[in-house]
């Protein structure tokens, strides 16, 4: 299988380390950084101890993007590749929205006109509900997203219902809620709470009411994977079905590691979703790991330096 993984994040990188460890010709598409790789991108490199190929693109570079999908016409490309933090979003709306949704064109366009039978993965997120209508959130659930990074999103579904009823590609769209791992970014509260009880046995947040699902990262990119080899192109919605506020995981680490918080009010967001769940009902394949084994997978790692993906992504 050729495969074209689009970014170099948390999802990204789990990504190409499940597919590398599947013997598949995997492409990443980055932009060029001064530094050589992301810091996740570089961990799953040095475990694999051989490099997927780089080819290297800004998504704003929509020319070269779809050049680089007509030329290599992958099997699959996972669009992982996106601006992902909302709070950066309100601020900046028009480049969350080119890099979110524009790139998405390109590429779809590129596998219309060159590459039909190329199937595209595009994750959505828990966000285009915004502050859901209804608990748990359902397929059917109205959108009604309340920030740019929801928003781009929100597009994105459409597009992806677009190439699929008027084209006829194999498009999978996932609604996903969040998922953490060992490779998060410390701009996420997960990995924030984890790395600075952990080495400054403090930690300053805003709102520790918000209730999220939080699954494990390693995990969805496996069951994204599954799903596009094994089931039917369409609109899927993933979540665990356990739901926990940001307090919870505060008190569990702090339980495990000890330390202390503050609150800081500056913290807070325009607008906060809670209870974000999905119906378990509807998931295509039920996730083992809840926030409490994604805080422990996070502890061990920020403590000992010891990823778990490797175990959950290597046995195959
Ligand atoms: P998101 O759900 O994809 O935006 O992931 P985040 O990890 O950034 O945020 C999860 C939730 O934690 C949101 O509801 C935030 O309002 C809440 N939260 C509380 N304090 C913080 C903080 O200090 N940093 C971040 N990033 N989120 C916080």
């Amino acid at each position: 299988m050729k495969v074209l993984i689009t970014g170099a994040g948390q999802d990204s990188s789990l990504s190409t380390f499940l597919h590398m460890k599947k013997g598949d010709d995997v492409y990443v598409l980055t932009r060029r950084r001064a530094d050589g790789l992301t810091d996740q991108m570089r961990k799953v490199v040095e475990i694999l101890d051989v490099s997927p190929k780089f080819v290297y693109a800004d998504l704003t570079e929509y020319e070269k993007v779809f050049n680089i999908v007509q030329e290599l016409k992958p099997d699959v490309v996972y669009h992982y590749g996106a601006m992902s933090f909302v709070p950066y979003s309100y601020e900046n709306p028009i480049y969350t929205n080119e890099v979110n949704q524009l790139s998405a064109y390109a590429i779809l366009e590129a596998v219309r006109k060159h590459s039909p039978k190329t199937k595209v993965f595009l994750p959505a997120s828990s966000e285009v509900f915004g502050k859901p209508v209804e608990y748990p959130q359902k397929l059917s659930t109205p959108l009604a997203p309340v920030s740019p990074y929801a928003i781009s999103k929100v597009a994105l579904l459409y597009i992806a219902e677009y190439y699929r009823k008027v084209w006829k590609l194999d498009v999978y769209d996932f609604i996903t809620y969040n998922h953490e791992s060992e490779l998060r970014g410390e701009e996420f509260v997960t990995m924030k709470i984890v790395k600075n009880l952990v080495e400054r046995g403090h930690v300053v947040l805003g709102n520790i009411e918000a209730r999220k699902d939080w699954g494990y990262a390693g995990e969805y990119v496996k069951i994204f994977d599954t799903v596009i080899e094994e089931y039917e192109p369409k609109r899927y919605i993933l979540c665990t079905g356990v739901i926990a506020s940001v307090e919870d995981f505060l008190n569990y680490v702090m339980q495990k590691v000890g330390g202390t918080y503050e609150i800081d009010p500056s913290l807070f967001r325009p607008l906060d979703a809670e209870g974000m769940t999905c119906d378990v009902s509807e998931v295509p394949i039920r996730p083992k790991y809840t926030w409490r084994d994604v805080a422990d997978i996070m502890i061990k790692y920020v403590k000992d330096g010891k990823p778990t993906f490797p175990e959950v992504l290597g046995g195959i």
